[in-house]
Formats: structure tokens, C-alpha cells, sequence
């Protein structure tokens, strides 16, 4: 018996340990999670939500306010910074009537009016729990709201005492794990009376969360129409969303931005410094930026009442400077301002990066080669490309490449020193042509040389002999190429017209004695032929006919439009080509 007994007893002590185990192990569970609890803040915004805003700062608590819409439109900036500070914005109703009361129509115009307002402070696409007026809900109201409905476990009943010391001792009272607790901030007795009993409770080990986090912590997934009423241990505490981490590196030269945050999170940011919401742009991975910028980024779960505290950083890394280039006599010398600069390159026309040959000194071409170069390396980020092409004839050339369709006669044009360049290898194919300047450039292409008498015979006014264009007008006038709007007028800074410029070049292929072959009727092929002017049509009709001059894509002449110094360069070496044959 004994021995059974004895038996019995270590059984006995056996189960007993393994209870006792239970019960201990049971509360360490526990503790590895805090004591959660979420006060909730019903039917402001008002003249208090800002000190209550302070308060809750101060004690970094976090809290949920159930706002009415029509108040939420008076306090603009108060839903704002209750949505910056982390707090949960949520929905209770436009004017706070009884929803069981209204239509079907009336609770939904309830709910999404205050969504659309609250949106303005939130950004599209945010949700909001929804607590119904009164408590008052039915099914119809649950399924109409199409959000999880939030009650409450712990009403202080602050709107009835009024009293800052009854509200904390009620709440104190009443507040347990999980608690969803229940207050007004319209009440300045309210506000006075949550924040001295959060100061209690968080001495007690409470954590104060919004009524998302707290079921998300506790791994509990609210459903839209169903009400809830508190969030009681589950055993289970994700803990907060932790801050991301913005990390940033050097790629190819370029600044790239890496965002990391905890698994599940959705990463908001935005790179110029403004605020974040719903509408932010999502991390899908590294990206680069510009510098000097501003990362700030946030993790949620929901922006809207589940998310961390904002990451922020400046990023400024230094940047090398555009190299520059220069081609004299055939030889290529690239430069950089920036210390410390490589100087990267190619000569094949690709585009250089950071895996281009480096550049070590002077580097001899052959005419035809595009340069393309940049700077960067250690440190420094990555400078602009810059581009530059040493010729087929020889010349350097920044704004002009292979390709263009100026290009080639561009080129002819400078070699021939009929067009000169504009200075520091830019031909400006852009540029408009003044009458002065088209009437040298084919003055420079004809050899010839205007004479004395021809120059002292100069009738226009406005035309002096001395200004570069002086003997190339004179010389074209005295052989009837041009002539002025008037005995006194040449206009030669004015920009040369398509029309002007077909009776400039037509009345210089007459003077060379080019016979013009019967062409009326050859501007009848443009959509615009009738804009042509009368004095000018028979010149457009010849040097349409010997193929000097053809329309846009379009069909058309555009008889009074400019011309640039593209199309110059490429009618004058078609002129040259047509004369030669
Ligand atoms: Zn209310």
C-alpha cells in the first residue's frame, strides 16, 4: 500500500509540476507581449483636439478619433496632424445621427461624405473604421457601412460628470488588457481626464495603440460588418511596425536608394520632402535619384492608423561636373573642374559610362568620330554626358551629329567657309536666318567680289557698307539678285522668309544664266499654295521645278515662314551640287 501510496504521491507531485509548469509558462507568454489598450476619441474634431494632440505627443501614445464629418470640414489642419502623428483616423457618421433611423441611401451618404472629407487630410484610397452614433447599429447598418464597426468596453461616461478626476478614476476602474476605451475630446474635462489616467495606466505597463494595431498585434483580422467591441491576450504580439531604413550607394555613378522595413510592410515614401499618405508612391525597389534629396519613408500595415514612425534623410554626395571637349588640329583633349574626376569615354557614338576607357591625355582622331564622355568615379556621382563629333570634313562640332539631316551639308557649308560656326563649336542649325546673312552666304559660295562703285551704288539706308553683309548686298543688287521693300529699305536683320528665300536663290541661278524651263504651275502641288505671295510665286515655281525646294511632310510651302540655319547650310550645297552638274 505503501509503496502504491508512494506511487500514487509522485504521480501526484508529477501532475502537479506539470500544471504548475502550465501555469508558468502561461503568464510568460504573455509577458512577451505588452499590455495593449486603445482609447478612442468620438465626435470631434474641436477647440481641444489640439492640446489633447500635445498630451498624447508627450506620452507617445497613440489613439483612434471616430470624427464626424461636419466637423471634421471646420477643423481642417486638426485632422491633418491627427493623421500625421500616427493617430487613426476614423469615420462616425456626417451628423452624428442614429443610422438605424435612416435609409439605406442615408447611411451610405453618411459614411462616404465623411470618408471623402477625411480623405482630403488622408488621401484617396484610405479605409476608416466606422463607429455608428449612439452605439446604434443593426445588420442593415453593419452591411451598408462596408467597414468592421468599432464599439467600445469601457465608457467613463465623461459627457455626463464633466470632471476631469471622475473620467481618469472611471476609466482607471474599468481598463483592462484589450480595453477599447470610449471618450469625447469636445470636453475640455475629457481631454484633462484621459491624458492623467493614460499617465497612470502607462505606469501600470500599458501600451496605448490605435484600435488597428491593436487587433493587428494581437493577430486578429478585422472584417468589414462586424462590430468589435475589445481585443482581449490572444498570446500572440507582433509588436509594432518598425521604422524602414534608408540606405543609400553609389550605382554606375548614379545615387541609388535602398528602402527596407519589416516583412509584410507596405513601404510609402516620397524624394522631394512631402508628407506621406495613402496617395505616396509604394517602394517596389531600389531606384535612383537626383541629389541633393530628401527620402522620407514610412512601413504599414495601413497607412491609416497601423504604420511606423517616419524615416527622413538628406542625401547630398557630391557630383563630378561635365567634362568638356575640345578638338583642335585633330587632337582630343577632355577636361574636368572637378578634383578627384575620371574622365570616362567613348568614340564610337555609344554612350560613355563608368565602364568606358578612362581618359589619359590627348587622343588623335580621324574625322567622321562622335565623342561622348563623362566624369565621375570614388566618391563622386556621375556626371551628364556631353557629346561632341570631330567631322567627316574636320570640323568640331557640339550641337550637330550624324544623323541630322543638315548634318552632312552643314558640314560641307562651314569647310567651304560659306556659314562659319557660331564660336565654340556650336552651329546653332536652329538659329533663324537674317536677309544680310543669307545673301553672304551665297555671296561666300559665288568667289566673287563686289566693287567699289557697286558698293558706293548701295541704295539702302539701313544698310551700311561697313556691317559685314555690306559688300554681299551690294554685290547682289548691282546684279539684280536682290532688291529692297524700297528704295531705301533692305531689312537685313530681319529673319529671310522660304518665299524671300526662293527669289534670293532663283534670281542668282538667272544671273549665272541657268535657263529656268517653263514652270508654272509647280507650286500648285502645295496644300498652301494660294498663302504664296504674287512676287514671289514664279520663284518658288522654278526652284520648286529644278527640285531646290520641296514642301513639309505635310505638303505644305509655309511660303512666310523662317528659315534656319540648317535649312540654309542644306539649300545653298543643294544649289552648289545643281550648279556643279
Ligand atoms: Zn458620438
Amino acid at each position: 500500500m505503501k509503496r502504491q501510496n508512494g506511487k500514487r504521491f509522485l504521480a501526484a507531485i508529477l501532475a502537479l509540476v506539470l500544471i504548475l509548469g502550465t501555469a508558468f509558462a502561461a503568464p510568460t507568454v504573455r509577458a512577451a507581449g505588452k499590455k495593449l489598450v486603445a482609447i478612442t476619441f468620438d465626435d470631434g474634431p474641436g477647440p481641444y483636439t489640439d492640446r489633447l494632440l500635445d498630451g498624447l505627443k508627450r506620452r507617445g501614445a497613440k489613439a483612434t478619433f471616430f470624427m464626424l464629418g461636419s466637423r471634421a470640414e471646420s477643423y481642417p489642419e486638426v485632422v491633418k496632424r491627427v493623421y500625421r502623428e500616427g493617430h487613426q483616423v476614423a469615420n462616425h457618421s456626417y451628423g452624428h445621427p442614429d443610422l438605424t433611423t435612416l435609409s439605406d441611401a442615408g447611411v451610405q451618404s453618411q459614411i462616404q461624405t465623411t470618408n471623402g472629407i477625411l480623405n482630403r487630410a488622408c488621401g484617396k484610397g484610405t479605409s476608416y473604421l466606422v463607429r455608428a452614433p449612439y452605439g446604434s447599429e443593426s445588420s442593415r447598418v453593419r452591411s451598408l457601412v462596408g467597414a468592421p464597426l468599432i464599439r467600445w468596453s469601457v465608457d467613463p461616461l465623461d459627457w455626463k460628470y464633466r470632471n476631469a478626476a471622475t473620467v481618469k478614476a472611471n476609466i482607471l476602474a474599468d481598463t483592462y488588457d484589450g480595453a477599447i476605451v470610449l471618450v469625447h475630446d469636445i470636453h475640455s474635462t475629457s481631454v484633462d481626464g484621459a491624458l492623467a489616467a493614460i499617465d497612470t495606466l502607462k505606469s501600470r505597463g500599458y501600451e496605448f495603440v490605435t484600435v488597428r494595431e491593436l487587433f493587428r498585434r494581437r493577430g486578429k483580422t478585422l472584417q468589414n460588418g462586424v462590430d468589435y467591441s475589445s481585443c482581449t491576450p490572444t498570446g500572440t504580439d507582433l509588436g509594432p511596425v518598425t521604422a524602414p531604413k534608408i540606405t543609400n550607394e553609389s550605382e554606375n555613378g548614379k545615387l541609388k536608394i535602398v528602402i527596407t522595413a519589416q516583412a509584410g510592410a507596405q513601404i510609402y515614401y516620397s524624394t522631394d520632402g512631402s508628407a506621406l499618405n495613402q496617395e505616396s508612391k509604394r517602394y517596389t525597389g531600389p531606384f535612383l535619384a537626383d541629389t541633393p534629396c530628401t527620402v522620407r519613408a514610412v512601413a504599414a500595415y495601413n497607412m491609416n492608423g497601423s504604420r511606423s514612425e517616419e524615416t527622413s534623410v538628406t542625401i547630398t554626395k557630391p557630383t563630378a561636373k561635365a567634362p568638356r571637349i575640345q578638338v583642335e588640329n585633330g587632337m582630343l583633349t577632355l577636361e574636368s573642374e572637378t578634383p578627384g574626376a575620371r574622365i570616362y569615354y567613348t568614340l564610337n557614338g555609344a554612350p560613355a559610362g563608368l565602364d568606358s576607357p578612362v581618359y589619359e591625355g590627348p587622343v588623335e582622331l580621324s574625322p567622321g568620330t562622335v565623342i561622348s564622355a563623362c566624369a565621375g568615379g570614388g566618391d563622386l556621382l556621375r556626371s551628364g554626358e556631353v557629346r561632341a563629333v570631330y567631322s567627316h570634313q574636320g570640323n568640331f562640332f557640339r550641337d550637330i551629329f550624324p544623323g541630322q539631316w543638315y548634318y552632312a551639308d552643314a558640314d560641307r557649308a562651314v569647310s567651304a567657309g560659306y556659314l562659319y560656326g557660331v564660336g565654340d563649336g556650336r552651329f546653332a542649325p536652329e538659329k533663324p536666318v537674317t536677309r544680310g546673312q543669307l545673301v553672304t552666304f551665297l555671296y561666300r559660295y559665288s568667289g566673287e567680289q563686289a566693287t567699289e562703285e557697286e558698293l558706293m551704288a548701295l541704295p539702302f539706308g539701313d544698310t551700311k557698307p561697313t556691317e559685314y553683309y555690306g559688300e554681299a548686298v551690294a554685290w547682289a543688287y548691282a546684279r539684280g539678285i536682290v532688291s529692297g521693300y524700297s528704295s531705301a529699305e533692305f531689312r537685313p536683320e530681319k529673319s529671310v522668309s522660304r518665299e524671300e528665300m526662293s527669289v534670293i536663290f532663283a534670281g542668282f541661278l538667272t544671273y549665272r544664266g541657268v535657263s529656268m524651263p517653263d514652270s508654272a504651275g509647280a507650286a500648285q502641288k502645295y496644300l498652301d499654295a494660294g498663302k504664296i505671295s504674287p512676287w514671289a510665286l514664279k520663284a518658288v515655281e522654278q526652284m520648286t521645278a529644278q527640285g531646290l525646294l520641296s514642301g513639309d511632310t505635310n505638303g505644305k510651302f509655309l511660303p512666310a515662314a523662317g528659315s534656319t540655319r540648317g535649312q540654309a547650310a542644306s539649300l545653298l550645297m543643294r544649289l552648289a551640287d545643281f550648279l556643279a552638274e
